[in-house]
């Protein structure tokens, strides 16, 4: 397999695959633009590498075709700008025009093509559309996790055009390897700590994790259908009522499997949703009549304290509790500085999940763990257990 560290780019067009999906204000101005930076090192292992980067990616959700609202016009400056080189925008992505454009690039010079959702070859995976997108290249690299999970045109389907010559950028190498960290040859004991809102969204990627971990810590809202389901009474607290039974089979399958589950023994409770209501800390099976538990209580956060510090790898999806109020924000705010804590004795931690990366960033823990993937979907994929067409794409 080729690789962005090895592969010689001297006089090479290298078409990238990035995601520049970022978000822009009314005047057209990025607003974050995160993820523009973080394809910088990619780019610029190319020009170092004495090549012509050529970039693609899609951008916001044109229906059909061109729409100059998501014009690739509207990054060029901001790109420029953080690249420290004159990007040029190409007027589409294939065609014959550009193809030119891309044939007559010098090492060193940086092309933008057009949106690729301005053509619906692109989402439905189009052979003949990837193939005329290959035809602007002489190797693909593929630095878009955040779109792994799908097979389209130029996130896995033209890596056939480069049997010899594909490989991954830097950011979706480290996320792959980080993830490999955690699921392949993780340090033990692996401790994968699953919270959030609701058993239903979570389910698949903890039947894969029972295959792997050594302790499964569950808490926030999906720990009352597991206490309900056992006969627990839960007062008001979020519960899923067709999941009772997927509750009792996960810890019935853990059990089989040796894994330890770690649950919510005390909670603590409110009498509404909201940050200035009544609490009180109560058993997590005993809550009263109204109540509702919106935080893990002090006796729980202890002992997943205590399982998180002594982990050798530790995988963070999904608050303990409702952290966006500061009253339900201390078990979450607990579970990050246990993981800090592993971390710095030489643990791997990765946090990953749209939430728990929020939690990371609002208690300012983002520096004191491994990773933090912030990819959506295809993190989620991966942790389910799923082959991700953009990554078995350059692997293959
Ligand atoms: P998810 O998107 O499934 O990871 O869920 C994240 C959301 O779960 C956050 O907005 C939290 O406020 C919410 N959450 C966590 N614990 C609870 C709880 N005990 N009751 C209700 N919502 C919760």
């Amino acid at each position: 397999m080729q690789t962005i560290h090895s592969y010689d780019f001297t006089g090479k067009k290298a078409l990238i695959r990035v995601d520049f999906n970022v978000p822009l204000n009314e005047n057209f101005e990025v607003t974050d633009d995160t993820r523009i930076r973080a394809a910088i090192p990619t780019i610029k292992k190319v020009i170092e590498g004495g090549g012509s980067p050529i970039i693609m990616s899609h951008f916001g959700r044109p229906k059909d075709g061109p729409n100059d609202k998501y014009s690739m016009r509207h990054l060029v400056a901001p790109f420029s700008k953080l690249l420290g080189v004159e990007v040029k925008l190409a007027p589409d992505c294939i065609g014959e025009e550009v193809k030119s454009i891309s044939k007559a690039l010098k090492p060193g010079e940086v092309l933008l093509l057009e949106n690729l959702r301005f053509h619906k070859g692109e989402e439905k995976g189009d052979v003949e559309f990837a193939r005329q997108l290959s035809e602007n290249g002489d190797c693909w690299i593929n630095d878009a996790f955040g779109t792994a999970h799908r097979a389209h045109a130029s996130t896995a389907v033209m890596a056939q055009f480069f049997p010899n010559d594909k490989m991954f950028g830097y950011l979706i190498e480290s996320e792959v390897e980080s993830l490999d960290k955690v699921l392949k040859n993780p340090n033990r004991p692996l401790t994968a700590i699953m919270g959030g809102a609701k058993v239903s969204t979570k389910i698949t990627i903890i039947e894969n994790l029972l295959d792997k971990v050594d302790n499964l810590i569950l808490g926030g809202g999906m720990t009352f259908t597991f206490v309900k389901a056992n006969g627990g009474n839960i007062g008001t607290s979020l519960c899923e009522d067709d999941y009772l039974e997927t509750a009792l089979n996960i810890q019935k399958l853990a059990a089989e499997k040796g894994v330890n589950i770690y649950m919510a023994t005390d909670v603590l409770a409110a009498d509404a949703f909201a940050n200035d209501a009544n609490t009180k800390v109560v058993p997590s099976n005993a809550i009263p009549e109204g109540w509702m538990g919106l935080d893990a209580g002090p006796e729980t956060v202890a002992s997943f304290k205590k399982v998180i510090e002594n982990s050798g790898t530790i995988l963070w999806n999904g608050p303990v509790g409702v952290f966006e109020m500061e009253t339900f924000a201390n078990g979450s705010k607990a579970v990050g500085e246990a993981i800090v804590a592993a971390t710095a004795k030489g643990a791997f931690s990765l946090v990953g999940g749209g939430d728990s990366v929020a939690c990371v960033n609002q208690f300012g823990f983002a520096d004191g763990v491994s990773y933090i993937s912030t990819a959506g979907g295809a993190l989620l994929e991966y942790l389910e257990g799923k082959s991700l067409p953009g990554v078995a794409a350059v692997r293959e």
